[in-house]
Formats: structure tokens, sequence, C-alpha cells
């Protein structure tokens, strides 16, 4: 057998090393999990290393790679790349594996019975030591490559693709040799589809595993997933394998192939439209491969299908893991029991978590709280953080997926379950509970579990979107610092007063004692902005609501009662307000003493911004205390009230930028209160109905009309893969998400990008 090329059949995930993760993937579905993907062939990395040594390339590459003494000296690094590229695609590919590739081809063409058939030409990159390294998307791919020509001119392009200016620096880096990095070929049978599709192994709306979701339309899939379609959709019950539910749709456009290369849009024949673009027979098949590739990779699965008009045959096109519901749903399976659950809530943050219930009923009751118990309340409050901190799990009676607990204690990363109703009823002090923060569930009694999986920070992809974090509490800042992000994209103060300062400043004032909140917050902000220097850190002011501030010392005599807070005295409008500016002063003045000390990566963000009016006196007032944003004080606006998304040209003018809230943003949009558990269990607070959507992509080619850079903080991202892909597409600058999230997430960001030609 032939150690050049490898037919997809004879591959399988152990053949990495050789043909890398893409080929061999390819090979694990067809020849392990027996579904039908569109036939080929891996040209392996040991045919590219024999084409450099045969063409003495190594030591070429070498002499020109000797030059690059900098790897940010991008003119060096341009030309070098260039050379490189240059000297593999003149180079001749050796005749001996010439002539194996050109039959190859003609193999494949045998086999599918299609004379010179067009094929795909992709680059599978793959490193000897590391066969777990992560090059996707930064090498070539070449659509509707026709005849043995043409594939041995693009073979050559795909390996000198592992030099191209952005794969050479990630290597230098990462600190891979490039001798040890190779690069496979994958040849692969191009797909002329006439419709094509996505398929859920689980029901998308709600998570039911027992079932299987096919959606369809005509021509290629990229108009399914960019929504410009509605799709014919299926419900398949993966027990009885029937079709339980069909919806047609009129789907009078399609995309197919341009012949020259690219896509052209169509209209679809009148006939055609209203016509299930897949047979009930066809459904099913489809429905089978879904459950066999489940089956196979032990994990519900996103794949994308497409019927070939050639063949009229059916195409696994791609298969991955389902990320939502599977993350949400992931660590349930890990609570390995099949005992009834005692409360039912949200599942706000992920993992399990063990302990004596202590309840906090009172904040005298916090001093109860040792390490390792769990925490139940009626809601927690910033008092509640350093108690927060000693949990194993922490379960509340109110709150909803954005409230409170949910955001501490996913920054914690601690097991938290919110909106149970009565936990603070129906427990008992003392007694062993198991919370799973993955399915809202509490159980009583210590249940069996798995450890929580740690994120993956090896090799992961460079993102042209800057990956940022949220981050409240500033004594894990350092810790957080080391993780790979590029700042801060949203500190909250409101931590930093809650345990810090712990007095209300108008309290403080008024007994003289200002300097103490001035040197206590400044004292927290600096342990965040040093831990990330020079990463920019955006510090919001203070957004507490006035039931919050009453907590804080002193606060009664300042906070008036307020029916709905939320809706309230919060944000800008308090700075404003000769009741409240005097304290604003005194955040001023913490940001200008931190400052002052030389950290200029300290930049502002004000909250809950309503008119633009009020954001023009605030700028006011920061410009008299000295903080003049301009150079390297950036000052930047929360775009979370419609307001903000009506008026982003306004608002425009009075900012450097913007940082989306979702979870303000959609609580206003959709008028649904944020915390509410009812409306919450009923799947009504999300971010990702259409009205939020719509807001944030006009926001963002509003501001960025207006030169304005635009992020995003609110905590829509961290939970759902979506939507940082839809924030990609809609060209965004920044994704800020939870700690525990980093990495999926560039991930995440990276693929988007490639996909959309948008990378680095
Ligand atoms: C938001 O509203 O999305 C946001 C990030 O601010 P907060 O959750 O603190 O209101
Ligand atoms: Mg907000």
């Amino acid at each position: 057998m032939s150690e050049f090329i490898k037919f997809f059949d004879e591959l399988s995930k152990e053949d990495v090393s050789l043909v890398g993760g893409k080929n061999a993937n390819l090979g694990e579905m067809i020849s392990k999990a027996n579904v039908p993907v569109p036939f080929g062939f891996a040209i392996t990395a040991k045919a590219y290393q024999y084409f450099i040594e045969k063409n003495n390339l190594y030591s070429k590459i070498s002499v020109e790679m000797k030059r690059l003494t900098d790897i940010n000296d991008t003119k060096t690094l341009q030309s070098v790349g260039k050379n490189i590229r240059e000297m593999i695609e003149g180079a001749d590919i050796p005749e001996d594996l010439e002539q194996e590739i050109k039959e190859s081809y003609r193999k494949l063409a045998e086999k599918i019975g299609i004379e010179k058939p067009f094929v795909a030409v992709r680059s599978s990159a793959t490193a000897e030591d590391l066969p777990g390294a992560s090059f996707a998307g930064q090498q070539e791919t070449y659509l509707n490559v026709r005849g043995e020509e043409e594939l041995i001119e693009k073979t050559k392009k795909c390996f000198a693709s592992l030099f191209t200016d952005r794969a050479i620096f990630y290597r230098i880096e990462k600190g891979f040799d490039w001798r040890k990095v190779s690069l496979s070929v994958g040849v692969q049978k191009m797909v002329n589809s006439k419709a094509a599709g996505v398929m859920f192994t689980l029901d998308v709306r709600n998570g039911d595993t027992s079932k299987i979701v096919i959606e369809g339309a005509w021509g290629l899939g990229e108009y399914i997933v960019q929504g410009t379609v509605t799709p014919d959709h299926w419900l398949v019950d993966k027990e009885t394998m029937k079709i339980v539910e069909t919806k047609i749709s009129d789907k009078p456009i399609m995309l197919l192939r341009a012949p020259g290369g690219g896509n052209i849009e169509q209209t679809v024949m009148e006939d055609m439209r209203r016509k299930p673009c897949l047979t009930d027979e066809q459904v099913i098949e489809l429905a089978r491969y879904g459950k066999q590739l489940e089956e196979h990779y032990q994990h519900a699965e996103d794949i994308e299908w497409a019927l070939d008009a050639d063949e009229n045959k059916l195409y696994i096109i791609q298969c991955r893991p389902e990320t939502f519901w599977s993350e949400r749903k992931g660590t349930e399976a890990k609570v390995i029991t099949k005992a009834e659950a005692v409360l039912t809530g949200l599942a706000a943050s992920p993992g399990v978590g063990i302990g004596a219930v202590k309840k906090v009923i009172e904040l005298r009751d916090l001093s109860k709280v040792q390490k390792g118990d769990v925490l139940v309340t009626k809601m927690t409050t910033p008092d509640m953080v350093p108690a927060m901190e000693k949990a194993s799990a922490i379960v509340t009676d109110e709150g909803g997926s954005t409230s409170h607990a949910a955001i501490v204690s996913r920054e914690l990363g601690i097991p938290c379950v919110v909106g149970t109703g009565e936990a603070t009823k129906k427990l008992n002090d003392g007694e062993i509970i198991t919370v799973d923060g993955s399915s809202g569930k509490v159980y009583l009694g210590k249940l069996e579990i798995e450890a929580r999986e740690e994120e993956d920070y090896s090799n992961l992809p460079e993102t042209k979107t800057k990956i940022y974090v949220n981050l409240g509490i500033p004594g894990i800042a350092e810790k957080i610092a080391k993780r790979p992000v590029d700042g801060v994209g949203l500190m909250r103060e409101e931590f930093i007063l809650a345990t810090y300062v712990k007095e209300h400043p108008l309290a403080l004032i008024e007994q003289g004692r200002q300097q103490f909140f001035i040197d206590k917050l400044a004292e927290g902000i600096e342990k965040v902005v040093k831990a990330f220097n020079p990463r920019p850190v955006i510090l919001r002011f203070s957004d507490f609501k006035t039931n919050e501030y009453r907590e804080l010392k002193g606060g009664e005599k300042f906070e008036p009662h307020e029916d709905n807070p939320m809706l309230g005295w919060r944000g800008c409008s308090r700075y404003v307000s000769p009741k409240y500016k005097d304290a604003f002063v005194l955040e001023l003045e913490a940001v200008k003493k931190v400052r002052a000390k030389g950290y200029k990566n300290l930049w502002v963000m004000l909250p809950f911004p309503r008119t633009v009016k009020e954001v023009v006196e605030v700028e006011k007032i920061m410009e008299e205390h000295g903080l003049k944003r301009g150079e390297d004080l950036k000052l930047i606006l929360m775009a979370e009230i419609p307001s903000n998304i009506f008026l982003a040209d306004k608002f425009s003018e009075h900012c450097d930028g913007f940082s989306i809230g979702s979870n303000d943003l959609t609580q206003l949009i959709l008028g649904v209160d944020r915390d509410s558990e009812i409306l919450g269990k009923m799947g009504y607070f999300d971010e990702r109905n259409e009205a939020v959507l719509r807001a944030i992509e006009h926001l963002i080619k509003t501001a960025h009309e207006k030169g304005k850079i635009v992020g995003i903080c609110g905590q829509a991202p961290s939970n759902y893969p979506d939507f940082a892909r839809f924030l990609v597409k809609c060209g965004i600058d920044s994704i800020s998400v939870n700690p525990d999230v980093i990495a999926k997430t560039r991930r995440i960001v990276a693929e988007a990008e490639k996909e959309l030609g948008r990378g680095l």
C-alpha cells in the first residue's frame, strides 16, 4: 500500500498525524460510522515531505526563515512568506508521486462513475509530536478543481499555503518548529447539490434527545445557515424512526455553485417552490445516518447534508458535536443517578457541587457559610460575594440567568441553580444536597458525580475579533489574566464597592471620609489593571440599583424606595443628579488616581445611558474633573436600551465605542424582566430573538459608519456559541465572555472568521 495516498475508506481518526484532522475525520465517518461522505483520497503528509526533500526545499526554506528574526517585522515576514511560497509552487512534484496522484484521481473518477469529476482540494495540516494541534482554517481550499493537471497545480498551492504569512506568524508565536509541521491534501468529489441542509440529532427547540431535526432547501445550504430562506422542516422520532412533524415552506430562491467558481443566486421555478426538497424516504435515510453518527461519536451531532443532483444520492458533508444543548445538558449526564430532583430551577452556572445546606435569610447568616457548603438563599446580593466564594454550589429561590447569583457564580466557577421558587423553604440547614448547575436540578443526598471538564488552552487559534473577559471580583484578576484574553471587556464596579468599600459613598462624604472611598475603589481597580497591563480594562462606573445601594452601610438614608429599581434610578441618571453627583466624582477620582500611576490601560464605561443629553452632561462632569476622553482614555457607552440602538448615530458623537449589554437590551426590547423566573422558565428571555439580533446588527453597522468600535459584554455569547458566530458575522470588534469559556469562544470565533473569510 502506498504511503503517499490513502483513500478515505482506508482512514480513521487514528490517522491524524498522517493525513491531518480533517481527512482523518472524513475517513472515520466513511469507514467506522458507515455514512456516505463524498468520496476521495488524501495525499499524505509523507508525500509532502517527499516533495520537499526531493526538491531540496528544507535547506532553502531554512535560509529564508533565518532572515525572519522578528515576527513583528511585517515587511520581512511578507517577503519571506512570498519567497517560500514561490519556491514551493515553482518546484516539481517528483515524477513517481505525480503519477500516483493522477492515477488516484482516475481511480476516484472510476469509483464514483463520473469522467473527469469536479473535486474540492483541501489542505489538512498536521504536526509531528502534536497530533492534536489545531491549524484549522489556516491553509487553503480550492473548489471546483477538474482534471489531472489542475489537481497537481492546486496540490502544490495547498503545500505552499503552509507558508502563508499568517501561518508562519502563528507557528513562530506558538513555538512550533516549521520542520515538524506537514501538510496533507484532501481530494474530494464536489457535490452538485440539488438540495442541502442541516440535521441535529436532538430537537434544537427544546433539547429533546428523542428526536432528530432535519431542515433543507433547494441548492446549497448557505441560505439556510444565513436564514435567507425558510427551510422545510422535519422532525423524526429516534425510536420509531417515523416522521412526526413536517412543515414545508415556500422557498423562492436558491444558491447554486457557479461553473467558474463562486456562487450564484437563482429563483426557484414556480412548481418547485412549495415542493418538499426531500422525499419522506430520503428524510428517513438521513435520520438513520444522523443516528449512526450520534451512536458512533457518543454525542449529539450537528450535521450538514447535501443531495447530489447527478447521482440523486444523499451525502453527509460535515459532522461536528452539537454544542448548545449538549453543553447545557452535557454535565447533567454526569450526575449518574436515577434520583428524583427535589427542586428544579434554571441552570445558571455549569458543574456539580455537593455540600451541606446553609440558608442565608438575613445577612448575619452569612457567617454560617463554611468552605464547601451549599449557599441557599432567596437571591444573592453583592454583600454575599465573600461567602459565595467559599461555597461548593449556590441555589436561589429567585432570579434568571443574568441575575447576580448567575453572573457571580459563573465568574467564580461555582455550580449554581437559580429561580427554584422554594429552595429556602424545601431545604433544611445541614442536610447534604447535590446541585447540578448544568441541568438546573437539585437532589437530596450525595450523588455520584464526574469531575467538571476544564477548558483546554492549548493550540488556540488567533482571532481578529478581540476576546475579552467579564470580571467583577478583583481578587481573581491575576489568575484570569494568565488566560488567553485580550483584555477585560466589562469590569463591574459594583463588585469592588461591595467587597472593598462596603459603605455608601454619600454616607462617607457626610462623615468626611471620602478619601477612604477613593483609596479603596482605586485599590480594587488597580489590582485588575495591573494584572492585565497593557491589555485594556474597561471599568464600568457603578450600576447598582437603589435597592442594592441601600445594602451598602449607611445607604438607607440616601436611597429612596423604588417599586421597580431595575427601571429606576440607575446608571447615568445618578451621575447627573444633584443627589448623587458628588459620589460619582469620587468614582472619577479613583480612576484618576489609578491612571496617574501610569495605568493607561484603564478605560471607562457608562452604564444605562438613556439619553444623549445625559451622556453629554456626564462627559462634561468627567472633563471638569480631569478625565477627558481622547487618545489614551477611551469612553465606552453600554448599548443596552432601545434608545441606544435607535439613536446609535447620535450617541456615537459622544463616545469612542459601544459595548452591547445584551442582558438589559433583551429585557427592554422584549419587555421581559430578566430576573423573572416564570418568564425565564417559559423561555421568554432569549437574546437570540430576532428583534434583539436586528438591534445588534443595526448598532454595529451604524457605529462602524461613524468610526466607533463595538463590543459586547452581556451574557449571550458566553451561553450560546451560535450567538458568537452571529456577532462575528455582523463584524463586531470584541466579544467579552465569562472566564470559563474563553478558549471555547476563541475557537468558535476563529472558525466563524475563517468561514466568512474575515480572519487574520
Ligand atoms: C447587560 O445588561 O448585558 C450587562 C452586561 O450589564 P448588567 O448585566 O451588569 O446589567
Ligand atoms: Mg446592563
